[in-house]
């Protein structure tokens, strides 16, 4: 248990706020380093948004499906150093939702320039942007940018399924390098994206339903205390969203706290469903809907866990819509489509951070005015993406 009180036992070398796999992580790597870190965790699970919960027969994932690895990348090297068993993703076809129709979506960046998604000009443009990369400037949007580089059909066409597919949310609003990642295969566990938070949390010395609400200094270090706990420690890690970082550090740090509420997060909600096989999209990845169709839908991913059937993960920004206007909103791109044998609605609230633009300069603001002794690490601080996170998190732990 956390310590309580007016216990006097030396304080903690680490207190990390958040279990999620950031939090997690940075456990791992200070383990590694043969630092003992505590981690708090306010929910009743470890792994945040990286969670499969059982559902119909398998499994249902809270957030990401699968994550972007390399062989020898830093993915990799946690995967095998946590002994996880991982299958590669295999590449299958994805379309686009637009001009009111599903458009096949290329596999590799090169190939959009046979794409029908550009016309033979728009592709000319995008040619030129490949030979000729042009550097964002100093807050430039990620539209803007793309406009630049690869010209008006790219940034109109292409760019907006991307950042709604991705961030749920238009590009106007995005970094510029929000979406600078070279393309990566993707892997899962075979039981699902929370055997990775299990494997991380199972060395981790993790308590569980502690909610950290008040951090002061303290001689040495730092109080933390929550829900009628308290803990000292050297130093304390802040492994949460930006908005719940601002609100902990509002007191000891108000210019980080401020910046870090710069930062927006998007949520969504996602609806599991299972249907008879034999549609359109069956064999595929699944498609991204452009905003110019209107529709609510973002987007709709086809999963292959080896259960019978077909089954669909559609993500929609977060509302208090029935089944029936999603299967509504699924029929207009996939007509063939069965009814739905069982579905499932998973809320996602302020998961997704949409970096804005100047995010390079706003995150040298935040960690330049973090008292020596508290850090904050974060999907937000490193990334788009799993794979991005636990690069970062690698860097950080060699720092
Ligand atoms: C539907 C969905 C799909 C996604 N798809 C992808 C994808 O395809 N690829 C990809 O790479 N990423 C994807 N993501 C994003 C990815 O899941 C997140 O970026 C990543 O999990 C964030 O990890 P984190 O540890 O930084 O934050 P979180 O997972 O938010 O973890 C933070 C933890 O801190 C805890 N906490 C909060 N406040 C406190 C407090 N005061 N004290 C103690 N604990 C606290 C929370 O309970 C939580 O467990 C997706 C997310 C969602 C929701």
């Amino acid at each position: 248990m956390a310590r309580s009180g007016t216990d006097p036992s030396p304080p903690l070398p680490v207190l990390i706020l958040g279990g999620g796999v950031a939090g997690l992580l940075a456990a791992w790597h200070l383990r590694r380093r043969g630092v003992a870190a505590q981690v708090w965790e306010a929910g009743d699970a470890p792994g945040g948004w990286v969670r499969t919960l059982p559902w119909a027969g398998g499994g249902a994932e809270l957030g990401p499906q699968s994550l972007a690895w390399r062989p020898g990348d830093a993915a990799d090297r946690l995967l095998r150093a946590l002994d996880l068993p991982f299958d590669e993703v295999p590449r299958r076809p994805r379309w686009a939702a637009l001009d009111g129709r599903l458009v096949p979506v290329p596999a590799h960046g090169g190939a959009f320039l046979a794409s029908p998604l550009l016309s033979p000009a728009g592709r000319l443009r995008m040619l030129a942007g490949l030979l000729w990369p042009r550097s964002p400037r100093e807050g430039e949007n990620l539209a803007a940018w793309t406009r630049r580089r690869f010209g008006a059909e790219a940034a109109e066409r292409l760019l907006p399924l991307a950042a709604r597919g991705l961030f749920a949310t238009d590009a106007q609003r995005l970094d510029a390098e929000a979406l600078r990642r070279p393309r990566a295969q993707q892997v899962r566990p075979p039981d699902g994206m929370g055997a990775l938070a299990a494997a991380l949390a199972q060395s981790a010395d993790l308590r569980l339903g502690l909610r950290a609400r008040r951090i002061e200094p303290v001689t040495g270090g730092w109080r933390v205390s929550g829900d009628g706990h308290e803990a000292t420690a050297e130093r304390v890690i802040l492994a949460l969203p930006a908005f719940e970082a601002a609100g902990l550090l509002a007191d000891l740090a108000p210019s980080a706290s401020a910046t870090l509420g710069e930062i927006p997060y998007a949520s969504v909600e996602t609806w599991h469903s299972r249907h008879a096989p034999g549609t359109a999209v069956d064999g595929g990845h699944g498609f991204l809907v452009h905003p110019r169709e209107g529709s609510d839908l973002l987007g709709c991913t086809v999963l292959h866990d080896g259960i019978p059937g077909l089954r669909l993960r559609s993500f929609l920004p977060l509302g208090t819509r029935p089944w029936s206007a999603v299967d509504a909103a699924l029929r207009r791109w996939i007509p063939d489509l069965g009814d739905a044998s069982a579905s499932l609605r998973l809320e996602a609230p302020q998961a997704l951070a949409a970096p804005p633009p100047g995010q390079a300069a706003r995150l040298a603001r935040i960690l330049g005015a973090l008292p020596p002794g508290l850090d904050w690490v974060a999907a937000a601080r490193f990334g788009q993406g799993l794979g991005s996170l636990m690069a970062g998190l690698e860097t950080w732990s060699e720092g």
